[in-house]
Formats: C-alpha cells, sequence, structure tokens
C-alpha cells in the first residue's frame, strides 16, 4: 500500500537517512518505507559494513569532519532535495542539520543540534533559559581535577560531555570517590570506539550535582517550532546511581495528569531554550517537589530496538491501520500532516536486558518461557554469542529486550520482570579471555 504522495516530477519521494551502523532501527526504517512507498538515501560513516537490503548506493561521510561531508552528499545526491532528512543515533545530528540547511528543508539550526548533543552546552542553554538547573561545572580531563573534586557539591554525577546511553555516568558521594571517577573516565574516553569519534568532546568531563526524584523519558516531534509529545514514558525502577543502566520504560505514564503536563512543558521550553525547530526528539527528566528538571533533548529519535515498545493509529479519515515510530517520522520528514496519528492505546513496554557482568556470553536458556508470559510480544537477543559483553559505565549494549503489551502499564511491567526472570544467561566469567 502506497500511501505518501509522489514527489513533483513522478519519482518516488525521498528521505535521505543518516545513521551510524546498519543496527535494527534502521531495518524498521527500511520496512516503514517499503509500506509507504518511500525511498531511502542512506548515508553512513560505516559504509564498510554495510548489507543493504533496502537502498543502493550509501553515501559515505565522516560525521566528525562535517563540512567535508555536507559536499559529499550534496555531489552524491546531484544536488537533487531530498523530501527530508532523519538522523539515527546522536553522532549525524548535526550533519542532518547542516544538509537540511543546504537543500533548504525543515529542520534544526546546526548550532542547536550541536548543542543538543554536548551536555555542558545544554546545561549552559537551559540555564540561561531560566529553566531549573542542577550546580554544574565542567573542565578538561587533561588537566588536574583536585579542586573540582573539592568542591563539588555531594551527592554528585560525573559524566561524559557527549557520550550517550548512561555510558560513563557515574553518582559520586565524596571528592575521593569523585576522582576515582574522573580516572576510570579517562580510561573510558581512551577506549579506541571513542576515540575513532575524534570528538573534542571526548577530553571534558562534567560534574552536576545529584537530582534526586523520579525519571521519565518523552518520545517527540518538534514541528516548525511546535513541540507535541507522542510518548511520555514512565522508567518504574529508581535511577539512583552509582550507575545509572536503564531496565524498563512504560507507557503511558502513570503521573498525575498534571505532572505530565509539567513534564511535556518543560521538555518544550527546553527544546526552545537549545533552539531545535524540526523533528523527532528524545528527552530525559527528572521531577522533584523542585519542579522538572530536564536531563537532555536528543535530537533524535528513541535508539535502538526500544521504538518498538510504540506502535501509533492516524485518527483521519483515511484508516491506515497501525504504524511503526520509524514510519511516523518518515511521514513527518516528508511533510506530511501527521498531527492525527496518535500513540495506540494498549499499555506497553519495554525492558532493556542489562549486561550483569564482564564477561564472553555464551548462551541464554529460558528464552520460550518468556516468551509465553502474558502480555509478553517479544524477546529479542541481541548479545552475539561467544563475544565479550561489557557492562556500564564501560559498556554501551545490552543483552537484548523484551516487549509486552497489556491493558494497563502495571500489568506490562509484571510481564516484563516475569519474562526476564525465565532467562538464564550464561556468561563465562573467565576474564583472561576477555580482552
Ligand atoms: P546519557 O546521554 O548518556 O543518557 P545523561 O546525562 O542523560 O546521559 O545521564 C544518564 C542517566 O544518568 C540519566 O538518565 C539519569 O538517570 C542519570 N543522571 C544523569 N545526570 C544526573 C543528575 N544530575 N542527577 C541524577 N541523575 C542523573
Amino acid at each position: 500500500m502506497v500511501l505518501l504522495r509522489r514527489a513533483d516530477g513522478g519519482h518516488l519521494t525521498r528521505v535521505l537517512l543518516l545513521a551510524t551502523t546498519t543496527g535494527y532501527q534502521i531495518r524498521s526504517f527500511g520496512e516503514a518505507a517499503g509500506r509507504a512507498g518511500v525511498r531511502l538515501v542512506f548515508a553512513s560513516d560505516r559504509c564498510d559494513r554495510l548489507e543493504d537490503p533496502w537502498w543502493d548506493g550509501a553515501i559515505p561521510v565522516r560525521f566528525h569532519d562535517e563540512t567535508r561531508s555536507v559536499d559529499s552528499v550534496m555531489a552524491a545526491m546531484d544536488a537533487a532535495r531530498p523530501d527530508g532528512i532523519i538522523a539515527v543515533g546522536d553522532r549525524p545530528v548535526v550533519l542532518a542539520a547542516r544538509l537540511a540547511r543546504a537543500f533548504g528543508l525543515p529542520g534544526h539550526p546546526p548550532d542547536a543540534a550541536a548543542t543538543s548533543r554536548h551536555k555542558v552546552l545544554t546545561r549552559r542553554a537551559l540555564q540561561a533559559a531560566g529553566l531549573p538547573t542542577p550546580w554544574f561545572e565542567s573542565a578538561s580531563l587533561d588537566g588536574a581535577l583536585d579542586a573540582l573534586a573539592a568542591r563539588a557539591p555531594y551527592p554528585a554525577v560525573v559524566k561524559p560531555v557527549a557520550l550517550s546511553g548512561s555510558r560513563g555516568v557515574m553518582r559520586v558521594d565524596t571528592p575521593e570517590a569523585c576522582a576515582a571517577a574522573f580516572e576510570r573516565l579517562r580510561r573510558l574516553l581512551a577506549l579506541p570506539d571513542v576515540r575513532v569519534e575524534r570528538d573534542e568532546a571526548h577530553r571534558e568531563v562534567l560534574v552536576e550535582s545529584f537530582i534526586p526524584g523520579a525519571e521519565y523519558a518523552v518520545e517527540g516531534l518538534l514541528d516548525r517550532g511546535a513541540f507535541r509529545a507522542l510518548a511520555i514514558f514512565d522508567k518504574p525502577d529508581p535511577l539512583d546511581g552509582p550507575l545509572f543502566e536503564e531496565t524498563i520504560y512504560l507507557t503511558p505514564s502513570l503521573a498525575p495528569e498534571a505532572v505530565q503536563r509539567q513534564i511535556v512543558a518543560a521538555i518544550a521550553g527546553a527544546a526552545r531554550a537549545i533552539g531545535l525547530h524540526h523533528g523527532p526528539i528524545h528527552a530525559e527528566c527528572r521531577v522533584n517537589a523542585d519542579g522538572v528538571y530536564v536531563l537532555e533533548v536528543a535530537a533524535r529519535p528513541i535508539g535502538g530496538l526500544c521504538s518498538r515498545a510504540l506502535r501509533f493509529r492516524s485518527g483521519g479519515l483515511q484508516a491506515t491501520g497501525s504504524m511503526s515510530l520509524e514510519e511516523l517520522l518518515l511521514r513527518h520528514a516528508v511533510g506530511e500532516d501527521v498531527t492525527g496519528v496518535a500513540r495506540e492505546g494498549a499499555a506497553s513496554g519495554v525492558m532493556m536486558i542489562p549486561i550483569p557482568q564482564r564477561g564472553i556470553y555464551r548462551r541464554v536458556d529460558g528464552v520460550e518461557q518468556a516468551r509465553e508470559v502474558r502480555g509478553v510480544e517479544d524477546v529479542q537477543i541481541t548479545a552475539k554469542r561467544d563475544a565479550p559483553i561489557v557492562p556500564l559505565p564501560e559498556g554501551r549494549s545490552y543483552l537484548g529486550f523484551i516487549f509486552a503489551r497489556g491493558p494497563e502499564p502495571r500489568m506490562v511491567d509484571r510481564a516484563l520482570r516475569d519474562a526476564h526472570a525465565h532467562l538464564r544467561f550464561e556468561i563465562d566469567r573467565d576474564l583472561a579471555v576477555v580482552p
């Protein structure tokens, strides 16, 4: 069923997708594009790893070299404007913004995209706009940091400036723990997969006061400056440190209506303060008696497989059936009016299965039993057999994902936990074999 309009000249509508990897989300965009009759043009900085079922001719780019990458994409596309641009993952957001500007498409101002990727610039922007902000200070990891450790208010949070997925984020309660966290972060930022990004921000550390409270994630869309929340996710597990591993996301939120309104207003305010303008956003915030503290507003959709927890339905006259977040984003990217599209009614949730310890992942038992738990829709184990797995704060992946749906969020929460209890992972702890 081809639902989308065709661009002038009878060619299929084209969306330029900028992504680091050929991960799950790219496959979801591929499926959504197939359903919607959109052709994806793909630009990646990992072209050597493409196994490409959905696009022909990925354009090689380097996310750290935006000027040349803009030129490469313009040249590869013969300066023919795509109908929309979407960034998948954090790293391409600035290039996506620059390309949107170069092609004359709505998008984010490049400076705003850069601010959204940089935790210190984000803090400064929110503070300048008078939004709730914790104490914060940043410093170069190359210099002496004793004075910073001595004056930080405790409890505090030490974090890298431009990583994501809580990687490298550590709560510290004393100056000694803070100094140890700086050292650990130095080592983490020297890892090859971080260095290859060639990001100057990876020489810097941010220290913030710890914000107590309940945490929420918000998936939303900006449409020429107007913000719309697509879903508020509760994070039912307390995230008090020392590490901040994401586990369960549940939607709809059980927070009182008034709190939900405050959350949406705070995210909209933060997006405005950062200067974001047009496209998907994924935001995190903590709520306590002092108000809503926005942790970040990323200029991209929710990552990895998690988007599968969201299904949408068009409220318009034209019944379109259920659609994925990726399909909704493709439609928005090409300028369709998606104001009538809303999240499907059922409660839904995802568990990102944490890595319990460093080692070599060997096998898992109990997946079938986990899939049979009432309400569970799917269990996906994404860890690769016989490959090393690394937990937070150094790691950046999960063992897999569990998805559940039900009439009510608490039942979904139970289903996710029951399913997880069936899974028995065999992890070889022989540290001698772990690189
Ligand atoms: P990332 O972009 O890697 O997710 P964040 O800055 O969003 O980094 O931090 C990751 C997690 O760490 C947050 O979701 C939150 O649980 C926790 N966290 C970060 N900063 C603070 C803070 N100042 N106070 C309390 N918790 C925090």
